[in-house]
This record gives structure tokens, sequence and C-alpha cells, in this order.
């Protein structure tokens, strides 16, 4: 039986994470979405239409590494706002969220725009500078040079253009549970996240 939990939120907020251990508790296949959007951005930066990249996006396009960089990041949030690059994604995502099994899809308008008929929400949270300091840990770990105001800035930068566009901004759905992971270990975050989502299985 298909079963759709969406988890939206912004940057760094821990919904990788938490989609990442919910996926492995239920047995679900994960679609992380920003991915999606960062393949694109990534091809933008070598010149690439992004209405054409989006059209033309291949599963190929999302197993690198270099995805994973605040510059990638910016990149993503500004072909977001495009409303044919968003349009050129849905199918993929609806279907993905569909698969019989299960599937949990984590991104910034899963529970509004994409599957808003998805069988549990989540809307995952925290503070700006919370999540700025953990994203600054995840990308010193990996060897970046990067400071937390550049780090900081970056977030709250993407925060603002993901909450203001026009078309699928990031907004909570209105039957979604929302968690603040500001002062929650990553066992804990997960923990109520599992919880919330067998409320909603019965
Ligand atoms: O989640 P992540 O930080 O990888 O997302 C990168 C960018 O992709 C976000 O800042 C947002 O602009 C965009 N995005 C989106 N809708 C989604 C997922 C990501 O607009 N469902």
């Amino acid at each position: 039986m298909p079963f759709t939990i969406a988890i939206d939120g912004p940057a760094a907020a821990g919904k990788g994470t938490i989609s990442k251990a919910v996926a492995a508790h239920f047995g679900f296949a994960h679609l992380d979405t920003g991915l999606l959007y960062r393949a694109v951005g990534a091809k933008t930066l070598d010149g690439t239409d992004p209405i054409a990249a989006a059209l033309a996006l291949m599963a190929d396009d999302l197993e690198t590494d270099n995805l994973r960089t605040p510059e990638v990041a910016q990149a993503a949030s500004k072909v977001a706002v495009i409303s044919e690059v968003r349009a050129a994604l849905v199918d993929f995502q609806r279907a993905f969220a569909r698969r019989a099994g299960g599937a949990v899809l984590d991104g910034r308008d899963i529970g509004t725009v994409i599957c808003p008929d998805a069988e549990a929400k989540l809307f995952v949270t925290a503070s700006a500078e919370v999540r700025a300091e953990r994203r600054y840990l995840e990308l010193a770990g990996k060897g970046m040079s990067v400071s937390r105001e550049e780090v900081l800035a970056d977030v709250k930068e993407r925060d603002t253009r993901d909450r203001e566009r026009a078309e699928a901004p990031m907004v909570a759905a209105k039957d979604a549970v929302v968690i603040d992971t500001s002062s929650l270990g990553i066992d804990e975050a997960v923990a109520e996240a599992i919880a919330a989502i067998e409320a909603r299985r019965g």
C-alpha cells in the first residue's frame, strides 16, 4: 500500500537526518527533493538554462557529492523560484510518493503542493542560529573553508527567498505536526517524528 510521509522545513533543521531515520524505521524509500533543485542549480553554474536543465534532469545528475556546497545551495534556491522549473520536477516526485511500499519525501513544499494528501506530514524547524551552527560543523567537517558568519548569512538568505517566493513558498501545511529541533538531540527528534507518524498510521 502506498503511504506518503511529507517532511518539510527550512535548511539544516534536521529534515535529512530525520527523513533517513524515519525511512529506515518504516522500511520506506526516501527522496531528498532538495537534491533535484541542487542538481538543476549546479547546471546553471555552468551556464545551462535552468528550465532546460530541469526538463533534462537524469538520475545520474543526483549522484554527486558536489551538490552539497553553499554555492550550489544558493543556486538551487534561485532556480526554485522559477515556476517552469518546479513544474518539470512535479511528476517525478508524485510518482515516487505513491510507490508501493511507502515513501518519505523531504523538502519545502511536499505537504502543501506535491503531496497535499500525504498520510503524515511533519514540519521540522529550528532557530536560524542553531541551524547555521549545525551546517557550519557539517561543512567544516568535510574540510570546506567557510566561516560561521557566511553560513548564517547563507541560511538566512535562502530562508527568506524560500518563504517569500510566489510559487510553492516554504510554509507548514495546516495539518502538519511541527517539530522544533533547536533544543533536541538527534535521537529525541527522531523519536518525536516516529511517534507523530505512528499516530497518523492508526
Ligand atoms: O533541502 P536543500 O537545502 O537541499 O534544498 C536546496 C534548495 O532547494 C532550497 O533552499 C529550496 O530553495 C529548494 N527546494 C525547494 N523545494 C523543495 C526542496 C528544495 O524549493 N521541495
